[in-house]
C-alpha cells in the first residue's frame, strides 16, 4: 500500500503536497476514466493523514505498516468512511445499485459530523459519485458548503461532467490520467507477471493501471477488449452504408449499453491512432487518418456527455475515410 507507483504521478504529486504543505483541503474531486486507480490513491491519502508513523521530513509518506496505516487499507479505520454503490446495497438491500441515493448522502452528512477519534481529521471517501442524482447532489453541496472543521471529503468520480457546476466548485479538482504503456508493463512485471503477458495486457489497457492489473485475474476482461477491437476493426473497414447501418444500431443501444457503445468507439480511436504510424506511405494518408481520429474523438466526447448519441455516431463515420485492411 502507500502510493501506487502506477498511478498518474501528476495527480500523486498533487495530493502529496497538500499533505506536505499541511494545507488539507475539505473536499476534493479525483476525477477521471475507471481503472485508474484513484481508489488507491484515497486510499493512500487518507494514510497519509491518520499514520502515526509517517517520515518526520516528509509526512506524505505512510509508513503502510502501523495499525493506522493497515486499517485504513482495511477499510476499517473509524475516522476514514468509504460510500459506493456497493455499501450502499449492502446497508439496504432495496436500495438501487446504480446511482447513491439521498439516504447515502444523509449518512455521509451524520459521519462528517463526528469528531475524528484517532486521527486528526476525518476522511469521507464517496467513490462512484457519478451516480448521485441532482437531489442527492443538492444533499451533498450542503455540507459541501458548510464543511465542519476537521473533515475532508474526497469524491472519485469516472465522469466530472455528471456533476453539478455548484459541487465541482467546492471541490479542489485532481484530474487522474492514463499512464504509458511502459508503466503499465513495468507495474504488471513487479507482480511477478512474464513480459510477453504485461505486453499484451498493457496495449489492452487504454493507459489504465487498475484495469490492466485486474486483467492479469481475469480472463474476461482481456476478451471484451479484444471483442471491441474486432467490432471496430470490421466497422472501420466496412463500406460507408454498412458503417451508417452500424452506428445507427449503436446509437440505438447507446441507453441500455453505454460502456460497450463507448468501448467500441475507444477501440476505433485505437486503431486509427495506430493507422496514424503506418500512414506516412499509404493510402489514405496521415491527414485523412488525423481528420478519422478528431471526428472520432468529438464523437467520444458527446457520448460521454449523453449529446445525441446516435447523431454523434452518424456524424463520426461521416468523416471517416476509405480504410482497408492493412497489408499482412
Ligand atoms: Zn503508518
Amino acid at each position: 500500500m502507500g502510493w501506487p507507483d502506477w498511478a498518474d504521478p501528476l495527480a500523486v504529486q498533487s495530493l502529496r503536497d497538500h499533505v506536505r504543505s499541511e494545507r488539507i483541503g475539505h473536499a476534493y474531486l479525483l476525477a477521471g476514466p475507471k481503472g485508474l486507480g484513484k481508489a488507491a490513491l484515497a486510499s493512500a491519502f487518507a494514510q497519509s493523514l491518520c499514520c502515526t508513523e509517517s517520515d518526520a521530513d516528509d509526512r506524505s509518506r505512510p509508513c503502510s505498516a502501523c495499525r493506522a496505516c493497515r486499517n485504513v487499507a482495511r477499510r476499517t479505520h473509524v475516522d476514514v468512511e468509504w460510500f459506493d454503490l456497493a455499501s450502499q446495497t449492502s446497508l439496504d438491500k432495496e436500495a438501487s445499485a446504480t446511482s447513491l441515493s439521498i439516504d447515502t448522502v444523509r449518512r455521509l452528512r451524520g459521519s462528517a459530523a463526528l469528531f475524528p477519534l484517532e486521527a486528526s481529521r476525518r476522511v469521507i471517501v464517496v467513490d462512484d459519485a457519478e451516480t448521485l442524482l441532482e437531489p442527492a447532489q443538492q444533499a451533498l453541496l450542503k455540507t459541501l458548503e458548510e464543511p465542519p472543521p476537521a473533515v475532508t471529503i474526497l469524491l472519485l468520480s469516472d465522469d466530472s461532467e455528471a456533476l453539478l457546476e455548484t459541487v465541482r466548485s467546492r471541490c479542489q479538482e485532481v484530474r487522474v490520467r492514463p499512464v504509458s504503456e511502459s508503466t503499465i508493463v513495468r507495474a504488471l512485471a513487479e507482480r511477478g507477471i512474464d513480459e510477453r503477458e504485461a505486453t499484451t495486457i498493457a496495449a489492452l489497457s487504454r493507459g489504465a493501471p487498475g484495469w490492466a492489473i485486474a486483467a492479469v485475474a481475469d480472463e474476461r476482461l482481456k476478451r471484451s477488449r479484444l471483442e471491441e477491437l474486432d467490432a471496430a476493426r470490421s466497422w472501420l473497414q466496412g463500406e460507408p452504408y454498412e458503417r451508417l447501418v452500424t452506428a445507427y444500431k449503436l446509437g440505438e443501444q447507446f441507453g441500455k449499453r453505454r460502456d460497450d457503445v463507448i468501448g467500441v468507439v475507444l477501440a476505433a480511436v485505437q486503431l486509427l491512432r495506430e493507422r496514424m504510424f503506418q500512414a506516412a506511405d499509404s493510402e489514405p494518408g496521415a491527414a485523412g487518418i488525423g481528420v478519422a481520429l478528431a471526428a472520432s474523438l468529438r464523437c467520444l466526447s458527446d457520448l460521454e456527455a449523453n449529446v445525441r448519441p446516435r447523431l454523434a455516431l452518424e456524424a463520426m463515420v461521416m468523416q471517416w475515410p476509405r480504410l482497408d485492411p492493412p497489408p499482412g
